[in-house]
């Protein structure tokens, strides 16, 4: 029927209206785990130390595992959920994986890293978010120190006044909160100054080209500046070139994220890197990033 709609241009919004509400009720179902919908998955990207040459995280990606579409990625539901008010499922979802996952690998001896996830703003903000948080963390003891939260900038510097307070108590139970997309957000210094954060991450843009770019250059330049005003960890994500690895390593950033290491991988995936990251301790033998990359 969408098919058919389709071809006319009249019927054309209706066809959109029809797929979006159809979409809707898939996600509905895939959150309330109705497996003819498909499941939610998180998948891990690494984070690493260049210079140290270590892995120092793994960042959570949710992809939507959907029996007709396949493999969806993130942009093309997370506007939605959001708009839905179905977002703060979804990334409660996404945590209570998370947590299930990091102790799975803590209990097989598995050397585990911080995990990163993503969170809305109206996650964030959400009234129920620090009891679940807290629920999560008891039933899979995990200490808070292993997580980070990351908010986009323009998400997380809206009305800081809301949101402030909020940060502190994600950071009392020691959880890391990160900027996500820096340099996207047209935020003003003052609003950045109005609470503390652990991490900022540099948006892709300000990452890709770097080497080539004098312009590119000059904002990386005054992002690494500001983080370094707020005493703020600088972590550079969507690297993908060798040349813009060298430039940023020669300015002392070298924590990087990026698919010239690794896309994100499924949890099988990750634990096969951590199973080798242990094999090789007891070596004393680390794991260089070369072989991370493989
Ligand atoms: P993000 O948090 O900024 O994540 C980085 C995105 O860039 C990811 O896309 C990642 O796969 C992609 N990426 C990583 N390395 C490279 C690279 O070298 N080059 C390029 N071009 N891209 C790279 P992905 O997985 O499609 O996620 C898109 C966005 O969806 C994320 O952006 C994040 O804002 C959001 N998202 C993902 N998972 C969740 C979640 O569980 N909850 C919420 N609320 N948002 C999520
Ligand atoms: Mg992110
Ligand atoms: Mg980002
Ligand atoms: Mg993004």
């Amino acid at each position: 029927i969408v098919g058919h709609l389709q071809r006319t241009t009249v019927k054309e919004y209706g066809a959109e209206l029809l797929t979006r509400s159809h979409m809707v009720f898939e996600l509905q179902g895939a959150l309330d785990g109705e497996a003819r919908h498909g499941v939610m998955v998180a998948h891990y990207q690494p984070q690493v130390d260049y210079t140290r040459g270590v892995l120092i995280g793994l960042e959570a990606l949710v992809r939507w595992q959907h029996p007709a579409r396949g493999m969806v990625f993130p942009n093309s539901f997370i506007p939605l959920a959001e708009s839905t008010d179905k977002i703060y499922q979804l990334d409660m979802l996404v945590l209570a994986q998370v947590c299930r996952d990091m102790r799975a690998w803590l209990d097989a001896g598995l050397p585990v890293v911080p995990i990163s996830l993503n969170f809305s703003r109206r996650s964030l903000l959400h009234p129920q978010v620090i009891p679940d948080l807290k629920l999560l963390l008891a039933r899979y003891d995990i200490p808070g120190e292993m997580l980070e939260f990351e908010v986009t900038e323009s998400q997380l510097l809206e009305t800081v006044e809301l949101v402030a307070p909020r940060v502190a108590e994600f950071r009392a139970l020691g959880a890391r909160i990160a900027v996500d997309d820096f340099g996207t957000g047209y935020s003003n210094l003052d609003a950045i100054s109005s609470f503390p954060f652990d991490r900022l991450k540099v948006d892709r843009q300000f990452v890709n080209g770097v080497a080539a770019s004098e312009k590119v250059a000059g904002l990386f330049h005054l992002i690494q500046g500001i983080a370094e005003l707020f005493k703020a960890e600088l972590l550079c994500e969507g690297l993908e070139e060798e040349a813009d690895l060298q430039w940023l390593a020669q300015r002392g950033a070298d924590r990087v994220q990026g698919w010239y290491f690794s896309a994100a991988r499924t949890p099988e995936a990750i634990v096969r890197i951590l199973t080798q990251l242990r094999d090789r301790a007891a070596h004393a033998e680390p794991l260089t990033v070369a072989q991370l990359r493989a």
